[in-house]
């Protein structure tokens, strides 16, 4: 069979890019469109259609793109390589041509397309989750409620409860089809279009889906979260985005979660940050105190002499690691607190302290003053 020239016959030079071809093409698809033919010429537009669909998909195609410019078009025809116009030719029969969003994608959307035969994986899902800093630290399940789409129930996913085989392909599925172009007959077997490949037509509409063969539903689900996850992190559940399209596997869903701010709490990885006011008279003699923890509180020891701003780290106290064993640890900011009312007896004390020379420097040294 002669080669022709996919560059030529939609007119764009061969240093084109996939955009100026798509536009080159989109440009005689809309000239060609079988539906403007003039009724003498309906089969020569058809036949211009497919041949300049056939080169779209070819040149559109990065991959099949360097085949042809190595080998010829003929490398494309007759094989599972080129472009399976069958589908393009139901799609305008079906009125349902009227799109070229459709079409573009059947084309420019990747290679071996089967349109709507083929099978499609579903969409992903993203669901937010808002979780506590507690939940996030000891991991928590959470149910959440999806708003996607199922296999209908009642025609198991099929848009009909009854069939019969498909007259034009007698139930196989696939047809030969015979192309008379300039170049010479065309010979291709693709998907049946009337009933796309699948060799049997719905005698009826499944009410319950309209024919859809899915339909939206409220789903619950438990998803487990797991200890130590971070704000903003996603979660992957497999399987449970939207069904796909002709048997093709579900998406999947991602839980995406937003740990919101706590009250005492900063974490900085899997470290925890926490300020606590102590007395003076703690910081001077030290002392052994309850600092709350992300799961209850635990003893702390502060050492006499401490200076205000000091952080002590509790280790293990923290955060458990996500992807390892072990925690993170709690950090400590003393903070001395100066009380705005004071008693009497307690004024005379701190006058007491102010006349001890050494005292004296040592509030010095910690305040500077
Ligand atoms: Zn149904
Ligand atoms: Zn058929």
């Amino acid at each position: 069979m002669a080669d022709k020239d996919y560059y030529e016959l939609l007119g764009v030079s061969k240093n084109s890019t996939k955009e100026d071809i798509k536009k080159a093409y989109k440009k005689l698809a809309l000239k060609y469109h079988p539906d403007r033919a003039p009724e003498d010429k309906k089969q020569e537009y058809e036949e211009k259609f497919k041949e300049i669909s056939a080169a779209a998909a070819v040149l559109g195609d990065e991959k099949k793109r360097r085949q042809y410019d190595q080998f010829g078009s003929s490398s494309f025809e007759g094989g599972q390589q080129g472009f399976d116009f069958s589908d393009v030719m139901s799609q305008f029969r079906s009125g349902s041509f009227g799109d070229f969003g459709d079409i573009f994608d059947q084309i420019f959307g990747g290679g071996g397309s089967r349109g709507r035969s083929r099978a499609r994986r579903g969409s992903d899902l993203l669901y937010e989750v808002a979780l506590t800093l507690e939940e996030a630290a000891e991991g928590v399940e959470k149910t959440i409620s999806l708003n996607k789409l199922e296999h209908c129930k009642t025609c198991h996913g099929k848009g009909a409860t009854s069939f019969e085989n498909c007259h034009h392909c007698h139930g196989s599925g696939y047809i030969k089809q015979t192309q008379r172009t300039a170049f010479g007959l065309f010979q291709q077997t693709g998907p049946c279009p009337y009933c796309h490949g699948k060799g049997e037509l719905p005698r009826d509409s499944c009410s319950e889906c309209a024919g859809e063969g899915f339909i939206r539903i409220k789903k619950e689900l438990e998803v487990s979260i797991p200890a130590g996850v971070d704000n903003n992190m996603r979660l992957r559940v497999s399987g449970e985005g939207e069904i796909g399209e002709n048997s093709g596997p579900a998406g999947d869903l991602y839980v995406q979660v937003h740990v919101s701010e706590h009250k005492y709490f900063k974490r900085s990885e899997d470290d925890l940050h926490i300020t606590i006011p102590i007395s003076f008279s703690q910081a001077v003699l030290g002392d052994e105190i309850d600092v709350p923890t992300i799961d209850g509180t635990a003893t702390f020891k502060i050492p006499a002499g401490t200076s205000s701003e000091t952080t002590f780290r509790m280790k293990g106290k923290g955060i458990r690691h996500l992807h390892s064993s072990g925690k993170g640890d709690q950090l400590v900011k003393v903070k001395i607190a100066v009380p705005e009312k004071i008693t009497k007896k307690q004024k005379d004390l701190i006058l007491q302290l102010k006349e001890e020379k050494p005292i004296k420097s040592f509030l010095q040294k910690i305040f500077g003053s």
